[in-house]
């Protein structure tokens, strides 16, 4: 292949023939591939050109010449520009469809042809779904200001309305900038490592109403800190208020330290009529709709009658696990996060929960201990991270052979390897993609497996 003579901030016309698994349009220049913001497929853009790399460069849409009749106008354009919804200019039903097609596209190029993928179970209202925010914090012409990073940067562009947040914790965000600004509290300057609060981090449990917030600072010295402790906690909603201090040059947005400055240690939130304690730090489902759903769907393919030992692998608070112990015999969580563990415990107890234990550790450690001690499991619930099902864990489950697996996935592309490596044991069921993240790329799925 020629690399043909493009160049960065190039002007170009371009012809969309495809949208990529990150939501760009995709075009063709010869043979060379260009990724496009903002374009969709039949859709003719003039572009500019943003980075040209060895095999395929970036674009970004100034106009649009020929539109496709998926193409959304009352979203503002912005959002589609940042992390925050790189889907938003695409119709909705199209977005499922999308996800859909992903799955399908995953599954062949590993070549399992004849798993059924159905529709994608999308919202009603795909909108300000997000129990929890994490924004970053600037200051920008003198003033804390609060937004979002444009894709693949970290220039904030500033935003009040977020679109798919829980509206209540967008108007938490600028109250919270409006108390830091009144005491002279500056945004960090992440290019010169000066400046104060990084992010603001606000969960908003979807049940209980109850708010945490989380300041994270990357020194620990704020000035006036007990005046705005106290105006913060002025809302009644805000039950719990952490310091976090990051002094790091990182991406990562906590840092070690985690105090307290007010109220509780946790907020209360219910999913299927259970009652979950969260901790800043416990990874927790950002839809609480869609979590509900999701939730179902894997239980109900579990298929239980109450003589199971049940696994929850990857089992974070142990909401999966709490959700099905009064369907099973017995449940074990597998959690590798030793805090996430101790709050599965205590969710246990809180829900007078009794047949359900939780033990530390990586999921394919633990099922390679009890594929030794030939220890019997009839379903194994999975939901792995993005990377998936480790290979040692695939191969003990060829040891212990549970009845039936349920795979729960964030990405099509490993759950279509993991499913291919074990085809030889399990029948795989259909396929149904949740659409957990509308408006973003994101694509989660729920997936049977039976002993053959
Ligand atoms: N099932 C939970 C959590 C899913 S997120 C829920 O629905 O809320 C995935 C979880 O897997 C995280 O809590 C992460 O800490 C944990 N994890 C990551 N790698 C792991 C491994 N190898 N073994 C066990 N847990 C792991």
């Amino acid at each position: 292949m020629e690399k043909p003579n493009l160049k960065k901030n190039q002007e170009i016309e371009l012809n969309i023939e495809d949208l990529s698994y990150e939501g760009k349009g995709v075009a063709k220049v010869d043979d060379f591939t260009l990724f496009v913001d903002n374009a969709l497929p039949n859709e003719t853009v003039k572009a500019v050109i943003t980075r040209v790399n060895k095999n395929f460069g970036f674009a970004r849409t100034l106009e649009v010449l020929k539109e496709s009749p998926d193409r959304v106008h009352d979203i503002d354009a912005v959002y589609a520009q940042t992390g925050i919804a790189p889907l938003s200019h695409l119709k909705y039903d199209k977005q499922l469809e999308f996800k859909r097609n992903q799955v399908v596209t995953d599954f062949d190029k590993i070549g399992l042809k004849d798993v059924v993928v159905n529709k994608t179970l999308g919202m009603e209202s795909p909108f300000n779904y997000r129990n929890k925010a994490q924004v970053p914090v600037r200051q920008v012409n003198g003033k804390l200001t609060t937004g979002f990073y444009r894709r693949r940067s970290h220039d904030l562009v500033p935003m009040e309305n977020f679109l798919i947040q829980d509206p209540k914790i967008d108007a938490e965000i600028l109250r919270v900038r409006d108390i830091l600004r009144k005491y002279n509290v500056r945004g960090y300057d992440e290019k010169n490592q000066k400046g104060q609060i990084r992010t603001i981090m606000v969960r908003r449990a979807y049940f209980t109403g109850e708010m945490m917030i989380v300041l994270v600072s990357r020194t620990p010295d704020i000035s006036h800190y007990k005046d705005i402790t106290k105006e913060i906690l002025d809302n009644p909603e805000v039950k719990s208020l952490f310091l976090n201090i990051n002094s790091k040059n990182t991406n990562v947005i906590f840092g070690q330290k985690m105090t307290l400055l007010g109220g509780k240690k946790y907020i209360d939130d219910e999913i299927l009529g259970h009652t979950y304690r969260i901790s800043p730090r416990s990874f927790y489902q950002v839809n609480p709709v869609q979590t509900q759903n999701l939730y179902q769907m894997a239980i109900d393919k579990a298929e239980l009658t109450g003589k199971e030992n049940v696994v929850d692998a990857y089992s974070g608070i142990g909401t999966i696990g709490l959700s099905l112990a009064d369907k099973a015999k017995h449940v074990t969580g597998i959690e590798v996060i030793e805090d996430a563990v101790k709050d599965a415990d205590q969710n246990a107890k809180l829900n007078n929960i009794t047949n359900a234990d939780f033990v530390v550790g990586k999921t394919e450690d633990v099922l390679d201990e009890w594929a030794k001690n030939d220890i019997s499991v009839d379903v194994l619930m999975v939901d792995p991270p993005r990377k998936g099902l480790a290979s040692s864990l695939i191969d003990s489950l060829k040891n212990i052979k549970p009845e039936k697996i349920v795979y729960i996935s964030c990405n099509p592309a490993t759950l279509a390897r993991d499913l291919s490596l074990l085809s030889d044991t399990y029948e795989i069921g259909d396929v149904t993609p949740v659409d957990m993240f509308p408006m973003t790329n994101h694509i989660e799925s729920v997936t049977q497996l039976k002993l053959k």
